[in-house]
């Protein structure tokens, strides 16, 4: 945990002790080195009282200018003491938002918990292309513990609720935080050429998951909801299979979850989240140090 601000650690410095066999010789320089100040100091003092210096003082004149700067000091310092305070309470409140989110992140992304299987997917067991399973992708990402389950039930939540329409084929998929190592695919059979690239966006939604999930907790402590910036996410994610896995933006743009942002970069979601007034990451102490001020 970093160090709080404006604290100090207790000095730890210790002390030589002088060894006893030398004591008579620091008597010696102790007598001749607090007799000559004693001497001089009794010198200085019968000087003083030879030229006044211990008759009745004047008693002290202020101008009012003087007064009016002791004035603006003390009320200075009085702001300085309150901006030290306010400063204080803010660290320790950002600090604990981040402890929070941090753990609440960690949390959902050491979830085991594995769906049931509901309603078969349409379109099979295996993705069209020479990755049916998606393992190589998903382990060049990292995400070595994900799997595919291919189902078209009520939790494929990018599926469910499609079709039935005349002319349409569909295809869906859905990640969800309580189940953070799946990723569901559904689709309608004949619709194999749009499977790929809804199983790279859900991907990068594990991928979100893993690094921006403490971002989007911190923004919830901001007040802002998950729901006013669902197509940023969505976006985000389409954005990333984009620029970073080499999906085309047509790819997307007829989707549920265009890629929106041009010139998108790592980071873009946080912040994006942080210009609607989240907080982001750990917060550093440095920047609770109340401005300096210049003094007279
Ligand atoms: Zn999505």
């Amino acid at each position: 945990m970093p160090a709080l601000p404006f604290e100090f650690p207790e000095p730890t410095g210790s002390f030589d002790v002088e060894p006893p066999r030398r004591k008579r010789r620091l008597g010696v320089i102790l007598s001749l080195s607090l007799g000559l100040p004693i001497l001089l100091a009794g010198g200085a003092a019968g000087y003083l009282w030879y030229t006044g210096a211990f008759s009745e003082p004047e008693p002290l004149r202020l101008s009012f200018a003087e007064v009016d700067l002791i004035d603006a000091e003390l009320a200075e310092r009085a702001d300085l003491a309150d901006q030290l305070a306010t400063a204080r309470a803010d660290y320790r409140s950002q600090l604990s938002d981040w402890d929070q989110a941090l753990q609440w992140a960690e949390t959902d992304r050491a979830g085991t918990a594995q769906p049931a299987a509901a309603v078969s997917n349409p379109g099979g067991g295996a993705m069209p292309g020479g990755d049916p399973t998606g393992r190589a992708f998903l382990d060049s990402i990292g995400a070595t513990d994900v799997t595919v389950f291919f189902e078209a039930g009520p939790e494929n939540c990018g599926y469910s609720g499609t079709g039935g329409e005349e002319n349409y084929l569909y295809a869906g998929g859905c990640f969800s935080t309580a189940y953070p190592n799946t990723l569901f695919m559904a689709w309608d059979d004949g619709a194999d050429d749009m499977v790929w690239s809804i199983f790279v966006h859900e991907a990068m939604h594990w991928f979100q998951s893993e690094h921006y999930a403490e971002a989007s907790y911190l923004a919830s402590f901001a007040g802002i909801d998950f729901a006013s910036y669902t197509p940023q996410w969505e976006a985000d994610a389409s954005c990333r299979a984009v620029y970073v896995h080499g999906m085309t933006l047509d790819d997307y743009v007829d989707s549920s979850s265009p890629c929106t942002v041009d010139g998108w970069y790592e980071g873009w979601i946080a912040d994006y989240l942080a210009s609607l007034g989240a907080h982001r990451g750990a917060p550093v102490a440095a920047e609770f140090e109340p401005l300096e001020t210049s003094r007279p």
